[in-house]
Formats: C-alpha cells, sequence, structure tokens
C-alpha cells in the first residue's frame, strides 16, 4: 500500500490491514514471521510531513542463540512516526542531521510505502537474542550435538578438552627425555 502525500493532503487515512507471512521483505534471514501482520493505523499530513501512528502485532520465528532450534516470539510495537520530505532540506542540515539525529526519517518523491515502514518497526521490536528456555543448555562445541536432547559422548571421551593442549606437551616432553 502506498500512502501518497496528495491524498494525505485531503484526508486523513484509518488503516486496517493484515499482511500474510512473506507478504513484507524485512531482508533478513534472523526470523521469519509465521503469523499474519495485523496493523491498524491513522496517516496524516502533519506540517508537511507524513504523520503515521498506531500498533502491529504478528509472530515471528528464530533460532534460539544456544542450541539454534526454532522459537516463536511475539511481536508487538505502538509507533508514532514523522517523515519529512527529502528535498525539505538542505545540504548542511543533511550532514548536521547525519551527525546528531536519526530519529528523524524521510520520504522521497510522491509519498512512502506502508510495508516499508512496517517492516522497520518489526526490525525494531525483533529481540536481538532469544533462548528457547532459560535453562537451554545450547550445542556441544565438540560435537554439536543438542546437549537438551541428544546424549553427547564428548566428555567420557576425551575428558576436559581444556587440559588437552597440556596434556599433550607433558607427553612430549616425555618422549624427548
Ligand atoms: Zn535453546
Ligand atoms: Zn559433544
Amino acid at each position: 500500500m502506498f500512502l501518497d502525500v496528495k491524498e494525505l493532503a485531503l484526508h486523513k487515512l484509518r488503516l486496517h490491514q493484515s499482511y500474510a507471512p512473506g507478504a513484507v521483505d524485512y531482508h533478513t534471514h534472523d526470523f521469519r514471521q509465521i503469523d499474519p501482520l495485523e496493523v491498524r493505523a491513522t496517516a496524516e499530513m502533519v506540517d508537511c510531513q507524513i504523520r503515521i501512528s498506531g500498533e502491529l502485532h504478528t509472530r515471528v520465528e528464530m533460532a534460539c542463540a544456544r542450541c539454534l532450534e526454532p522459537v516463536a516470539e511475539e511481536v508487538a510495537r505502538d509507533f508514532d512516526l514523522y517523515y519529512r520530505p527529502m528535498q525539505s532540506i538542505s545540504r548542511e542540515e543533511e550532514f548536521r542531521l547525519k551527525l546528531d539525529d536519526t530519529e528523524i526519517a524521510f520520504f522521497e518523491g510522491d509519498g512512502l510505502f506502508l510495508t516499508d515502514v512496517l517492516a522497520e518497526q518489526v526490525l525494531l521490536a525483533i529481540p536481538m537474542k532469544i533462548i528457547c528456555r532459560c535453562d537451554c543448555k545450547g550445542l556441544c562445541p565438540h560435537c554439536g550435538a543438542n546437549l537438551n536432547s541428544d546424549e553427547c559422548r564428548c566428555e567420557s571421551h576425551s575428558g576436559d578438552s581444556r587440559m588437552a593442549p597440556l596434556a599433550r606437551l607433558k607427553q612430549d616432553w616425555f618422549k624427548k627425555q
């Protein structure tokens, strides 16, 4: 859905949209949307800026940071965003904005795509890391076994792996004697 400034200048838009998984491109493989993305918002022109405010919610699936098993996560976010027209700022101002204000967003041309706005908001709502449960044991760093469900025999075969290089060193030293 394209939010056109000419249309918004005439009247405020009330939006109630639902985007099926796959309809919004998040440009990342870190998670995938598994429920519809539901959005209720209003879009309007305020002092020549596009204002979009409302809320979204969906559910995503991402890998547990420890064991890499998929975990479903609720995502919800309220937003109140202003987009300034790109051509309204001077080069000097553009430079200053880059330095100290990353909160201000822009649109180019006749408006912006609602899905671009939503994709950004979902990305901001996604946690950096997620674990499947607080006591997730993760993967064995040697054989890759999922220690929550699989039995790993690394331990019993090689003893404490941190001591292995030291043990080898000792063997070499004895051989030389
Ligand atoms: Zn896990
Ligand atoms: Zn192992």
